[in-house]
């Protein structure tokens, strides 16, 4: 990193600045123009301490040179990475479609609607188990019994499944069923279920949180490949803003903003982004058109009767339509959703 010294700073204040950044491990290069002088850092700039370069009286800013997010960052690993979800390939030109209910109901409904989504082209199936919900009335969730259904229903239609976990706790079980952790949006900082899942040697499905910038989702993917994790796929599902029209507002620009930084594959969830069934489509098109990895939908063969999350769903129907113009502009893109051998 370079730090930048005040013009007003005395010989002293600078000498004190390059003494500490020598004490800390690094080398200094000091550089003295006739108006300002800058210090050049070298080292790990992830290093605790460096970070209050800042408070030594006479430093006017530091310029990191680094992400902070290193594991995470293209810095580190140049190409695009994919992860595997079972045989799923996301991310290097082949997409994901993540579909299915909001949170598994029982088995004959969890079955109807895999059904409609296999044969619409979908290649992974999700499901909640556990749900975060805004009110402690809600449904919550079938819990185990959930996560049985949903390996049983994956198995049968030969769908690697994806289910969200939500306590550190819940991580070993919710393993035990899953070929995808889901860490949602309102834990999307739960640092401890970061740790957790970063030592499971499960894939993970990091959605972006409702207020996290960009840099904030990448230091919690950050967290997951620390721990030796480095399966992660990153989800844009909107964030919270003034709009009331739309449940989030989807921030399209994180697609390319993500993968100017990043080498992990990032995926769009324009259900929970707008909320809206006649969005969704729209939506989905331009995730994939902006260079998304793939795309997560709700879907409910019976939105109505749905315990959670029923409004946003799509229809069976207007799912397989929405497949048929994705696998079009995919095509057209050199991209393709995954999809098993024909044997
Ligand atoms: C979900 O996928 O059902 C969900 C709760 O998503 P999010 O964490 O993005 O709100
Ligand atoms: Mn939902």
């Amino acid at each position: 990193m370079i730090l930048v010294i005040r013009p007003d700073a005395t010989l002293e204040q600078i000498d004190h600045v390059i003494e500490r950044v020598r004490e800390l491990g690094f080398t200094a290069h000091v550089s003295r123009g006739e108006a300002r002088t800058i210090v050049g850092v070298i080292g790990d700039e992830t290093k605790p301490g460096s970070e209050n370069f800042s408070a030594i009286t006479g430093v006017e800013q530091v310029l990191p040179i680094m992400k902070p997010f290193k594991l995470a960052s293209r810095e580190f690993h140049k190409s695009d990475s994919a992860v595997y979800v079972g045989k799923v390939k996301i991310g290097g030109g082949s997409l994901a479609m993540i579909a299915g209910p909001c949170a598994i109901e029982g088995y004959e409904v969890l079955d109807a609607i895999a059904k409609y989504v296999k044969a619409g082209g979908a290649n992974i199936l999700r499901g909640g188990a556990f749900k975060p919900r805004t009110s402690p009335y809600a449904f919550q969730g079938m819990g185990e019994d959930g996560l049985k259904i949903l390996r049983d229903v994956g198995d049968k239609y030969d769908m690697p499944v994806v289910t969200e976990v939500m306590d550190p706790r819940q991580v070993e079980l919710v393993c035990r069923y899953t070929d995808m952790l889901q860490i949602g949006a309102r834990n999307m900082q739960n640092f401890d279920l970061l740790k957790e899942c970063g030592k499971a040697m499960k894939p993970v499905l990091l959605k972006r949180g409702m207020s996290a910038t960009v840099k904030d989702l990448l230091m919690s993917a950050e967290y997951v490949l620390s721990e030796g994790n480095k399966d992660v796929v990153l989800c844009e599902r909107g964030v919270r803003s003034f709009e009331d029209s739309t449940r989030n507002m989807l921030d399209m620009s994180a697609i390319p903003n993500v993968k100017g930084q990043s080498h992990l594959p990032i995926i769009v969830d324009p259900s929970h982004a707008t909320g809206r069934p006649d969005l969704i489509p729209a939506m989905c098109r331009a995730s994939v058109a902006a260079g998304a990895d793939g795309v997560h939908v709700e879907v409910h063969n019976c939105p109505e009767k749905a315990l959670s999350d029923g409004p946003q769903a799509l229809l069976p129907h207007q799912f397989l339509d929405l497949m048929g113009d994705l696998r079009k502009l995919a095509g057209a893109l050199g991209r393709e959703f995954w999809a098993p051998v024909e044997k």
